[in-house]
């Protein structure tokens, strides 16, 4: 088993236990935590149905070049592996589990099911991923479509991007505080992101860098 899914396996496994654990109205708080973000999730998926469903259909999976799905080692948040896993079954949960467990030799992303992504919500950064040729075409067809777009991935910095309070970074520390580490913690790891979170706090916009 390679770093990737390693780290992949231990977080997912990590999630889940945690979950498990937890009572009933506590796994409910999590979800209410998350509704905004769904919400977003939610309208971002119809604007892409409705203005790439199309496109991407016929480009990369009717020709089956899944050019946006071909690498194993695709970014995944620590917050996509919680919101997925409250949001999945067990059934849903143990087939991730397993494609990471069995021997990968395929160059596709390891999630790349036949029947497409295995993940109830796939992770943002493939969510918000189109290709230049896709964008090109359904922007030229729908000039407002751009416009939308461009408003969509911004709001995704509010969910994600610590400059603020956001999502992302609340769940990181919601499992921190219970004794629970994953390399894909990158909004308590990622120097980048740590950087972003010092000049927050110390313009005010968060409470203090955590
Ligand atoms: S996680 Fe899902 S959507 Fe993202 S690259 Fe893999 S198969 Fe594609």
């Amino acid at each position: 088993m390679n770093d990737y899914r390693n780290e992949q396996l231990t977080t997912l496994n990590a999630v889940l236990a945690h979950l498990a654990d937890i009572p009933e109205a506590e796994r409910r708080r999590l979800q209410d935590l998350a509704t905004d973000y769904l919400d977003f999730r939610r309208r971002t998926a119809d604007f892409l149905q409705s203005h790439f469903g199309g496109i991407c259909r016929r480009e990369c999976y009717e020709s089956r070049r899944s050019a946006c799905c071909s690498k194993d080692g695709i970014i995944t948040f620590f917050a996509d592996v919680v919101v997925n896993a409250l949001l999945s079954d067990a059934r849903e949960m143990e087939a991730l589990i397993q494609v990471l467990k069995a021997p990968h030799t395929d160059f596709k992303c390891v999630y790349l099911g036949r029947q497409g992504c295995l993940w109830r919500l796939k992770p943002i950064v493939c969510e918000m991923f189109l290709c230049d040729s896709a964008k090109a075409e359904a922007f030229s067809r729908s000039p407002g479509a751009k416009e939308k777009w461009r408003r969509l991935r911004n709001e995704k910095k509010g969910f994600t991007w610590p400059d603020r309070p956001v999502l992302f970074d609340a769940l990181e520390r919601y499992f921190i505080d219970r004794g629970c580490d994953s390399p894909l913690m990158y909004l308590h790891q990622s120097p980048g992101l740590l950087r972003i979170k010092q000049q927050a706090a110390a313009k005010g916009n968060i409470d203090h860098e955590r």
